[in-house]
């Protein structure tokens, strides 16, 4: 079938489907929210962005309804949702088909009649999801149901919510008839958490001038709430880079009653577990310096001293051991992390294999590199029955996003004011993102999830019950419209 014949059925299938499934919009009933303490009542503002938000909490709850589970993606019928919702407000959306049932999905603002690709601004988010363990769930992941001013589903923040509040940007600069001063471009990905055949590497060779740009803002950073109030926003300028190691243990397979010594479950089990509690040496990014200096007087006294105390050649490894136990975030931010996420080995319990294996998650702070990481670790397992494999798809290391860029200065100036006096504090996340991908082809990308969120809501992403309290998808939806009305619309 030609492409133009199988987008329009396609497109038919998806009118149906809207029909059915989502016979009006998604109306989401006013429920108790938990209120964004810190964010003291202002008049309304110009440009208020509260009917706008209303209407995207109805996307967000139709986007998680489609599932996107990646594995397998189907982010097609979630582009072509993504086109429809475009289309209402008369915008002219393409849809990329990258591979079969995957979809991206591209739109575009214009300043003017000839595109300037490095003024342009890039909006994205990724239409995929995790998986999820459905058992795990109190709610049905994919029924967006609303519970004491949240909102649940496999998505609600990541990052269905920032595509959402993308949206609600993107259509009320179009509503709002904004005279622009660089393009605004939307882009909707697929396959961002497999980081497959499908996903933005692919989409950039494949399409890269429909969506070429100088900034662009993702998912990547967050607004952290700590006690109820905003701490601080941290804003994506850098991210680790991702490996896999196979672990490999060989030897004599045989019956189990008559046990050799060089059984590979035993060797492999020796091996991940030194792996298991070994710590890489500290090493300071840039950025990271500039977090912690930012940080440091944002946390408690004790806290605080141990901070500053990081970089001091007499305390500076004893501070290190301190904030590493404090936070796993802190721990990765501050180093090369490597962990065991897969056994595999045997064929019967009563048969010693001939062979163990393991898979290691490396995350390599920028700048590192996987030979240094794995020459520690062989000396460390220091075993000839056990070798260690780089795995093929590694992650490729990006530079950091520049923080003196006009970019970086607005978010950062936006973020202070709408979140009571919270600093931006530049963020080098230990997750990845789309955005190496930009980074690599020299977009000035800045990763930030915009709403406020505590660590029991962030921890859910990518684990069970994920949600997003409402209120605060609200307040992402005004502090993102501000923040692109302020860079690409001319005042
Ligand atoms: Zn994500």
């Amino acid at each position: 079938m030609n492409w133009n014949r199988r987008v329009t059925a396609l497109l038919g299938a998806a009118a149906l489907l809207m029909a059915v499934r989502f016979p009006v919009a998604a109306q989401v009933p006013q429920t108790e929210r938990p209120g964004i303490p810190g964010d003291t009542p202002k008049p309304v503002p110009a440009g208020d962005t509260s009917a706008i938000a209303k209407e995207a909490e109805g996307w967000l709850s139709d986007l998680i309804k489609i599932n996107t589970s990646n594995p397998p993606g189907n982010e097609q019928i979630a582009a072509m949702y993504v086109v429809g919702i475009l289309a209402k407000d008369g915008i002219k959306a393409e849809i990329l088909d990258m591979a079969p049932g995957r979809s991206a999905v591209v739109a575009r603002l214009r300043s003017a009649a000839m595109a300037d690709p490095s003024r342009a601004l890039l909006l994205v988010a990724h239409l995929d999801t995790v998986p999820v363990e459905k058992a795990r769930w109190s709610v049905d992941p994919f029924a967006a149901v609303i519970k004491d001013g949240y909102l649940y589903g496999r998505g609600a923040i990541d990052d269905k919510g920032m595509l959402a509040a993308n949206l609600a940007v993107f259509i009320e600069l179009k509503r709002s008839m904004a005279h622009l001063n660089r393009d605004v471009i939307f882009l909707a990905t697929d396959d961002e958490e497999t980081s497959g055949d499908a996903s933005i590497r692919m989409l950039i060779a494949k399409h890269w001038d429909r969506f070429a740009a100088g900034f662009a803002i993702n998912e990547g950073g967050n607004v952290f709430l700590k006690n109820g109030k905003v701490q601080y926003t941290g804003v994506q300028a850098s991210e680790k880079v991702a490996f896999n190691v196979a672990v490999i243990a060989r030897g004599t397979s045989g019956h189990a009653s008559q046990p050799l010594k060089d059984n590979p479950v035993v060797h492999l089990a020796a091996a991940v577990a030194k792996i298991g509690n070994y710590s890489a040496p500290v090493h300071f990014t840039s950025i990271v310096r500039r977090y912690f200096e930012g940080l440091a007087p944002l946390e408690d006294d004790e806290i605080g001293k141990w901070i500053r105390s990081m970089d001091t050649p007499d305390r500076g490894e004893h501070a290190q051991r301190v904030i590493s136990d404090a936070s796993p975030l802190w721990n990765s931010m501050l180093r090369d992390t490597i962990a065991p996420t897969v056994l595999n080995a045997g064929v019967a319990n009563n048969v010693i294999p001939a062979e163990a294996r393991a898979n290691l998650n490396v995350r390599l702070l920028p700048g590192d590199t996987i030979d240094v990481v794995l020459s520690d670790l062989n000396k460390l397992v220091n075993d000839p029955l056990v070798k260690l494999e780089l795995q093929p798809n590694a992650g490729l290391a990006a530079p950091p996003s520049s923080l003196e860029s006009d970019f970086y200065a607005v978010i950062s100036k936006v973020v202070t004011q709408e979140f009571g006096g919270a600093p931006a504090l530049p963020f080098q996340s230990t997750w990845l993102t789309d955005s190496a991908q930009l980074r690599l082809h020299n977009v000035q990308a800045y990763g930030l999830v915009p709403f406020p969120l505590n660590q029991e809501d962030l921890k859910r992403m990518h684990g069970d019950d994920e949600r997003i309290p409402l209120a605060s998808f609200d307040k992402g939806v005004d502090v993102l419209a501000k923040i692109v009305s302020e860079f690409a619309v001319a005042h």
